[in-house]
């Protein structure tokens, strides 16, 4: 094998030797002329300099500044897909020579694809259901995955006094909510609701991670754990890409999104922070199926528009809303997230009658699981709490709330309510970057 190339190669040789040859019958014409065109531009140049002809000094600028070694451009890889019934994109910046946007797409598509099939409420013969289909209260053995995320999940639970509870799968089922989108035409009673409340609780259910297993204190107790995976799903890309020594990456699956490492140096007269990732805020415009939108909001297709845009290192951002998911029920709107110390979903009144009503609420953290599980139960708890919790946890939140109605605050478009801690967080507004 190895004689056949040498023999291959020393072919090519002889045949680039022959060309050689051949050109050196012309090099006596050629050299002449060559060097009459030399004296005849230096001659030239030399002139003009004597006069001092701007041209040429610029000429020499421009020639100049053509050898200066310009900043070396940095190669991105990105790759997108679908799981959970989303998206998901990454993009990643000097890469080992191995890799490739096939190689990336297949880390993250295998990754992604785990969480799914172990923690998803939409597939049936997930780790999840399975569980939620047994009524059995003896432990029950799950991935250690999964137990990690519940784990983390009951924390928060905790943390926020039960406004994140991802045992609220029987009331999700009952909103038709989840895998059945079919809202209902009225609005239930009181009484309908809570006995379907009394079915869940956060403290009914049990974990453990070492042998990993869940435990359900009632047999009707079922997970949702939408609220949560798709977040812990994106720390499980940002580990792999960790461990595969990739120091410059985003990775955002379907709206939760971590960021790590740098795009390189910041452009001369740019703040140090704008080689950091720029992430965007959409404006929490109405624009839910069969809810009417702001239908200028957007203008080209599904475009969101964006409020503020911040600049984020090694750290996740997680925002929930009720703009991308929500329903008309006996007339009025609600977000598809639930307060579970009533059992029913968040009325959105924002826009219409109150000045104070969250349209979205962002949580940035080092975790994008815990970021996500925090920004549900910050929205639940609404501005004033989820503030003074935030601050006591020195969490970044940014709430935006609603209010078109100007004279009910004197504040134009979008109020907005930050915890101490976003000041951290290098950040725009949109509408001031247009001025
Ligand atoms: P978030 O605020 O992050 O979560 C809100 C959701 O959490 C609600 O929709 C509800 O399910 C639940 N919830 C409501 N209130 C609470 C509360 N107080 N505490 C805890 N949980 C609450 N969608 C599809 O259409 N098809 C699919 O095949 C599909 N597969 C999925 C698989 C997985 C593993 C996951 C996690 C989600 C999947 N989804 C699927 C759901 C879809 O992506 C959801 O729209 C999404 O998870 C909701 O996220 P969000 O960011 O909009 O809202």
């Amino acid at each position: 094998m190895s004689q056949n190339k040498e023999r291959i190669n020393g072919a090519k040789g002889t045949d680039a030797e022959n060309k050689t040859k051949v050109s050196e019958g012309g090099n006596f014409v050629f050299s002449t002329i060559r060097m009459v065109l030399i004296a005849v531009l230096v001659g030239y140049l030399v002139w003009t300099l004597a006069k001092g002809n701007p041209k040429f000094r610029s000429m020499i600028e421009k020639f100049a500044a053509a050898q200066k070694p310009t900043a070396a451009v940095r190669e991105m890889i990105s790759a997108s897909g679908e799981t959970m019934g989303t998206f998901w994109n990454v993009k990643i910046y000097d890469a080992p020579k191995d890799w490739n946007g096939e190689r990336l797409a297949e880390t993250v598509q295998k990754t992604v694809d785990r969480f799914d099939a172990l923690m998803s409420t939409y597939k049936p013969d997930s780790e999840i259901s399975r569980f939620n289909q047994s009524e059995s209260t003896d432990w029950f053995p799950v991935s250690t995955e999964t137990a990690r995320v519940v784990e983390s999940a009951q924390n928060v639970a905790k943390e926020t006094g039960g406004a994140l509870d991802i045992t609220v799968g029987p009331l999700v089922h009952f909103w038709k909510f989840g895998p059945d989108k079919q809202p209902l035409s009225e609005f239930p009673s009181d009484e309908t609701v809570d006995a379907i409340r009394s079915k869940t609780g956060y403290q009914n259910l049990d974990v453990r991670l070492d042998p990993p297993a869940l435990k359900k204190r009632i047999p009707e107790l079922c997970l949702d754990l939408s609220a949560v995976a798709k977040g812990f799903s994106v720390d499980g890309v940002a580990d792999a890409l960790k461990n595969e020594k990739i120091a410059s990456f985003m990775v955002d699956v379907g709206g939760e999104t971590y960021c790590f490492g740098t795009k390189g140096d910041a452009a001369p007269g740019k703040p140090v922070y704008s080689n950091r990732w720029l992430m965007g805020i959409e404006k929490p415009v109405k624009a839910s199926p069969g809810i009417p939108s702001e239908g200028a909001s957007f203008p080209e297709g599904n475009a969101p528009r964006f409020y503020r845009i911040v600049w984020i290192l090694n750290h996740a951002i997680a925002t929930s809303g009720d703009a991308h998911n929500a329903f008309m029920i006996g007339g009025k709107r609600y977000s598809h997230i639930i307060d579970p110390a009533t059992g029913k979903p968040t009325e959105i009144r924002g826009g219409e009658t109150s000045a104070s009503d969250v349209g979205s609420v962002s949580v940035f953290d080092e975790s994008c699981g815990r970021s996500d599980a925090l920004a549900t139960a910050l929205y639940v708890l609404g501005p004033e709490k989820g503030i003074a919790l935030a601050d006591r946890l020195g969490l970044p939140v940014l709430y935006v709330l609603r209010n078109p109605d100007q004279s009910q605050s004197g504040e134009k478009g979008y109020p907005e309510k930050a915890s101490r801690a976003f000041a951290d967080i290098p950040s725009e507004k949109v509408e001031s970057l247009s001025r």
